[in-house]
């Protein structure tokens, strides 16, 4: 349960004075639905103003705030001639302030003539004269800041409403126990955590104080992973050791690279120890980590106890079904899918066949850890494409074994090093970093919209070679409908062509007509597969050696990578051909260049990070774990490690979080959400 003391950080935002629903939409949009939200939407800049006796030249150009006089009102009498109004500083020089459209009236009625008030904004020169272009009018003398707070916006709130707001949520802010150790506080000068926010939002230049609260947020984040990976090294599980009587009988047709056998070897070492495996295996698109898992899977089945591999989608469960059981044929092992779909008499006889135990491997999608489903004996459970799941479901089939499962999650999103600590912290890691023999680097081009009826004349002539291709409609989410047109127009249009050898896969269709496409083009009787994103991770047909990629400008490059990733799994030449638009920002003909430029996955994590920003690489879409939003990659990258260190020494000496500043750290957990770490001290 939340700490009572942060209670009036999780009010609604509606909750604050003014704020109704005409204001809860644009503050919704910038992600704002509780005060914490407003606390920690921190400013992006600031204004400087000058505060001035007198009008001069020199200024010009500058945000002012100065006391005039107004001398005369002109113009405004229709509604598109503008009112101007002329007025004088202390010393008699003049100034015009010009107000366009539907402000006149206003202007008329805030700066009456002969009455001193208080203005400010930028001093324009326009021919001989100064002026100032809507200025805001202010009452007494102290009434702007010489320091103003910029603050992201979004349509239907400004700048000043929202630093009222953040006003309202500070003044809800109680003072927190410390839970920074002492000596890294007094080392960095860091403010405690409420006057930290009050400095930033009064100063958005203070690095001082943006540092300490992205510590926080960094802290927060190491402790929770720091917390799972002890909870895992305290529990008692089961040693697997198998005997290799199931991998002897495996027949390969290739041997295994040597990343995959050394990463076979430290997950052979870590099931046999009585301490739940937490191991991350990390390989980019096509390095071959089906195999890697399959290896375990037949250990644990050696040992005797029952296995499951959890895929992300129902497509990805069906085919790591079918690929096991091909590559798994001749051996004794009884192998179920379980997916959201499987319903009625198959489905009692799976759920029979795994409460007996006479099913030894299940493959499926989240529906394998459903409450319904009881397993006689879980002993490892292999979690594909990781990344799509969180602390919170691996603490979910943790508790369906008699005793807590080895884990063994594979990802195939290369991360940055320097965020691999803040987001698979707590595991321990292999890397296929080797590539299976004989692979040619797929060859990526970026070509011109304009140009897309030579790229389906190109798709021709690839279709009369007996090859396949994938062609891909982004799909993004504000305007799905119109996407979902888009890819269906696209379809249309090739099937004008190419009659009856066009398919379309995208989210809105049920799981059984998508498999049923996809099961079409594996086999070959489609040769082009015109999909949204859902071909994303994992799908494996080795004759498609051409995706073309449209408006490619729109994905990340983690995910471009990822969808090129589809070709270049049978061993012929690939072609990646990225369509881009007419106009392009710098950025993003920056990212298509590296497209281009490099096959490496992790060196794409790299640069998109740099031309991206950390934020957005790790947002909820990509991530689903570790969103930040105080920390930027700088801070990331010097703050991480320190944390690390801290949060894990922490955990050393009061692994329950129960002195002092354990319970301070506590409310570090709430304040960031990452309370999923604070469930397993409960459960421990
Ligand atoms: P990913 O890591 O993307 O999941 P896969 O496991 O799907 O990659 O493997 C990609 C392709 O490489 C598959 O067709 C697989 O059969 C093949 N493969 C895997 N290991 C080897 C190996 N050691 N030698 C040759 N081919 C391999
Ligand atoms: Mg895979």
């Amino acid at each position: 349960m939340r700490p009572d003391i942060l209670n009036p950080l999780f009010a609604e935002v509606t909750a604050l004075k003014g704020v109704g629903p005409t204001l809860a939409k644009p503050l919704e949009r910038l992600g704002i639905a509780r005060v914490v939200d407003l606390l920690f939407h921190l400013p992006s800049g600031w204004v400087d103003r000058w505060p001035r006796e007198e009008l001069m030249q020199a200024d010009v150009g500058r945000t002012i705030a100065i006391t005039l006089t107004p001398t005369d009102h002109r113009g405004g009498s229709s509604p598109r001639a503008p009112t101007r109004v002329i007025a004088a500083d202390a010393h008699g020089n003049a100034v015009t302030l010009v107000f366009f459209g539907r402000s006149s009236g206003f202007a008329r009625k805030q700066l009456p003539l002969g009455e001193p008030r208080r203005v400010s904004g930028k001093l324009d020169q326009y021919g001989q004269d100064l002026q100032i272009v809507h200025p805001e009018i202010g009452g007494e003398e102290g009434d702007f800041q010489e320091r103003e707070a910029i603050y992201p916006l979004s349509e239907g709130i400004t700048s000043r409403r929202l630093a009222a707001l953040v006003a309202q949520a500070l003044a809800r802010a109680p003072e927190l126990p410390e839970w920074i150790e002492p000596s890294l506080k007094e080392r960095h000068q860091w403010p405690a955590w409420r006057e930290a926010l009050h400095r930033l939002h009064a100063d958005p230049a203070d690095s001082v104080a943006r540092d300490r609260l992205a510590y926080d947020e960094v802290f927060a984040n190491q402790l929770a992973l720091s917390l799972v990976r002890a909870d895992t090294r305290k529990r008692r599980g089961r040693a697997l050791k198998g005997d290799g009587r199931l991998r002897d009988l495996l027949t390969l047709p290739y041997t295994l690279t040597g990343a995959q056998a050394r990463s076979v070897a430290e997950i052979e070492g870590d099931l046999a120890q009585e301490a739940p495996m937490l191991r991350l295996l990390q390989g980019d698109v096509g390095s071959g980590k089906t195999l890697v898992a399959a290896m375990a899977l037949l250990i644990a089945i050696e040992a005797g106890a029952q296995a499951a591999l959890l895929a992300p989608t129902e497509i990805l469960a069906r085919q790591h079904y079918e690929t096991l059981r091909r590559t798994l044929a001749r051996l004794p092992v009884e192998i179920a899918v379980l997916t959201g779909r499987d319903k009625g008499r198959a489905r009692e006889a799976t759920l029979m066949g795994l409460a007996d135990g006479s099913i030894h491997l299940l493959v499926g999608t989240h529906a394998i850890f459903q409450e319904a489903v009881g397993y006689r004996d879980l002993g490892l459970v292999v979690v594909d494409e990781q990344h799509r799941f969180g602390v919170a479901e691996r603490m979910l089939l943790q508790a369906k074994g008699r005793t807590p499962p080895h884990v063994l999650a594979m990802t195939a999103t290369p991360i940055p090093r320097t965020l691999t600590l803040a987001i698979h912290g707590e595991m321990d890691q292999s890397r296929l970093d080797e590539m299976p023999p004989g692979r040619e680097p797929i060859e990526t081009r970026v070509v011109s919209e304009e140009r897309v009826d030579e790229v389906v004349d190109a798709l021709g002539r690839h279709l009369s070679e007996g090859k396949q291709a994938y062609w891909v409609c982004p799909l993004v989410e504000e305007s799905e409908t119109s996407d979902l047109q888009a890819a269906e127009a696209r379809a249309a249009a090739l099937e004008a062509r190419f009659a009856g050898r066009v398919g379309v896969v995208h989210g809105r269709m049920r799981p059984q007509e998508k498999d049923a496409v996809m099961a079409r083009f594996s086999a070959g009787e489609l040769g082009v597969l015109v999909a949204t994103t859902v071909i994303e991770v994992g799908v494996d047909v080795p004759n498609a050696t051409l995706i073309v990629i449209e408006h490619a400008d729109r994905f990340g490059l983690a995910q471009l990578h990822q969808l090129r990733g589809r070709v270049g799994r049978g061993g012929g030449h690939s072609v990646c051909l990225l369509l881009r638009g007419r106009a392009l920002s710098e950025t993003s003909r920056a990212r298509l260049a590296l497209m281009r430029e490099t096959n490496d996955g992790f060196r794409i994590a790299e640069e998109d990070l740099r031309l991206r920003g950390a934020g957005e690489l790790l947002g909820t879409r990509q991530s689903g774990e570790a969103a930040f939003r105080l920390a930027s990659a700088e801070q990331l990258a010097t703050l991480l490690p320190v944390a690390s260190d801290d949060t894990r020494l922490l955990i050393d000496r009061d692994g329950g979080l129960e002195g002092a500043r354990g319970q301070a750290a506590r409310n570090a957990l709430y304040l960031f959400e990452r309370d999923a770490g604070v469930a397993l001290l409960r459960s421990g």
